[in-house]
């Protein structure tokens, strides 16, 4: 009776005062440690966390831990910001309290302890000692415990580089041995020079398997005096989520010649792109900023097989795709398209690189290997190659088609008398003469000297005949530039029209050939049709 009375006259005040005088247990101890609620707000700070963060005792309670920056939650030290405005680097230990079943029917929320060491002060302290570190507890028992409890790898050093005390946090992320490094060789990794005060660098670390790996540093040097240390006490931190290696990576794509984007996956928005790409696109960032990725494909088709990819959760490599500048000229990229996650956002990452003068190029080399060069109409390779196209087609829907070879007659005696140069120019001469008289569907070739071949598609022999004819008189007629005034040349035709289903190009031109020998032998500058017998 007596208990359950004196149980219900303990008020909510009562449980807090309770609590607020077991708490005062962590009020001697040197880190810093405080009890907050779930959304952050702290309930008890002891003397120590009120020193670190420089306010006067008793102003954390009722305060947040985000107006510190003490609400990271990561497992490796970070700056947080002093009520003086000054930045500490520290570590912070995180362990949940039991949920007190009162506090829970008042709606309290679930309390934690956070223990937080300053990090700074484990290299001022061992400066200010200014003894070997390597004593063991006896020597410096705060620092062996800093050394146990602190979450991130510590280390001690000697003046030699010999490593004289690790933290407990060690072996996980640097990989390092410690009972194998303390006091043995294995750890050094540079002797102790001339340099004091706290610096943070990137330097090469000796892993207990003697391999060096780059770890990211603070270490400050101690000693008895200035300018002459004895060792360095340090801590590593992996500085893969620390502000200045986003800004690193952002630099580096800046510098990158190929154009970066990065869109959002759900509703395909563009949330960043580099110089590079604005610039391929012709608009200025801020532009590019929010607007929709889709509306810069030129051609919907490879969109949708852009798109295909990624939504089977693939993605493209080095596809050839064609964008349109903000004015809506259009340029060639290789293009490579993948999924990932940024700050928990699922984003495509695209690189374009500008492929059109590489591409216009290759056009041109592909073009230059198809054509004659000093006429610039096909080369025998290639107009065989379509000239068989056509006569499959012409055989698929049973349509007439038709060859003529046409040879100049006596060019031997063109080169002869005006010179070789002339004898070229004839040739282009030719050359433009058939081409503006045939149809565009009709195909010229040169199957090599004085002597070209056409395929008139849709057309018999006797309606190529008309056209051989045409061909004649044009290029009779046709003055031709030679150093000393001008001369005309003639030419003769054979032609033969297809013959039944599986006739072939070479039988067609072979037959060709036959009637433009007959051509020759009755006299040149005339057109003969293939028959029978020739
Ligand atoms: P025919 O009337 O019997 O055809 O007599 P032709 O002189 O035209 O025939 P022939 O085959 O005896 O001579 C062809 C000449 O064409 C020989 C060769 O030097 C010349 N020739 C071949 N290719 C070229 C060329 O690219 N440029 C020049 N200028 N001449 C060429
Ligand atoms: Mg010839
Ligand atoms: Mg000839």
């Amino acid at each position: 009776m007596l208990v359950s009375d004196s149980m219900a006259m303990i008020s909510d005040r009562d449980v807090q005062g309770v609590r607020g005088s077991a708490w005062s247990a962590y009020d001697c101890l040197p880190v810093g440690v405080c009890i907050v609620t779930a959304s952050g707000m702290i309930r008890y700070a002891n003397p120590a966390l009120h020193g670190l963060l420089a306010c006067e005792t008793g102003g954390l309670a009722g305060r947040t831990l985000c107006e510190f920056d003490l609400d990271r939650g990561l497992p490796r030290a970070w700056p947080v910001r002093r009520a003086d405005g000054a930045a500490r680097w520290v570590t912070v230990a995180e362990t949940p309290l039991p949920v007190d079943t009162d506090d829970a029917g008042q709606g309290a929320d679930a309390l934690r302890m956070l223990t937080v060491t300053d990090v700074g002060a484990l290299c001022r302290q061992a400066k200010g000692a200014g003894a070997p570190c390597g004593t063991g507890p006896a020597g410096m028992p705060m620092v062996d415990a800093l050394l146990e409890a602190v979450p991130v790898p510590l280390f001690v050093k000697e003046a030699d580089g010999r490593y004289s005390a690790l933290g407990d946090a060690f072996p996980r992320p640097a990989g390092i041995d410690r009972p194998g490094m303390t006091g043995g060789n294995a750890g050094r990794d540079g002797a102790v020079s001339e340099w004091e005060g706290s610096i943070r660098v990137e330097a090469p670390f000796c892993t207990a398997e003697g391999a060096m790996r780059m770890a990211s540093l603070i270490r400050a040097a101690f000693g008895e005096r200035a300018g002459n240390p004895t060792g360095i006490a340090g801590a590593i931190h992996e500085p893969e989520e620390t502000r200045p290696q986003e800004e690193r990576l952002e630099a580096i794509l800046e510098q990158s010649p190929v154009g970066v984007s990065v869109s959002r996956r759900d509703d395909g928005r563009i949330i960043f792109v580099n110089t590079r790409f604005a610039e391929l696109i012709g608009l200025p960032r801020e532009k590019l900023i929010g607007s929709r990725a889709r509306d810069y494909y030129l051609d919907s088709h490879q969109r949708l097989r852009v798109l295909e990819r990624l939504r089977g959760g693939g993605g493209v490599t080095n596809m050839e795709v064609q964008f349109k500048r903000a004015d809506g000229s259009p340029f060639w990229t290789l293009f490579t398209v993948n999924q990932a996650v940024i700050q928990g956002v699922p984003v495509n990452l695209a690189w374009i690189y500008d492929y059109t003068e590489r591409r216009s190029m290759e056009e041109a080399l592909r073009d230059m290997a198809s054509r004659d060069p000093l006429t610039g109409i096909y080369n025998r390779r290639s107009f065989m190659e379509l000239a068989r196209s056509q006569l499959a087609r012409a055989h698929r829907f049973h349509e007439p088609l038709s060859v003529f070879v046409l040879d100049v007659d006596h060019f031997k005696r063109i080169n002869d008398t005006f010179g070789h140069a002339t004898g070229d120019d004839a040739l282009r001469m030719v050359a433009a003469g058939c081409q503006a008289i045939l149809r565009e569907y009709d195909l010229l070739g040169r199957l090599g000297g004085e002597e070209f071949v056409v395929v008139l598609p849709g057309a018999t022999a006797d309606e190529s005949r008309v056209v051989a004819e045409r061909v004649r008189r044009h290029l009779a007629r046709m003055p031709i530039e030679a150093p000393d005034g001008t001369f005309r040349l003639t030419a003769s035709i054979g032609i033969a029209g297809l013959e039944g289903a599986t006739d072939t190009l070479e039988r067609a031109i072979h037959r060709a050939d036959l009637a433009l020998y007959r051509a020759k032998h009755l006299g040149r500058n005339r057109v003969a049709v293939f028959e029978p017998g020739m």
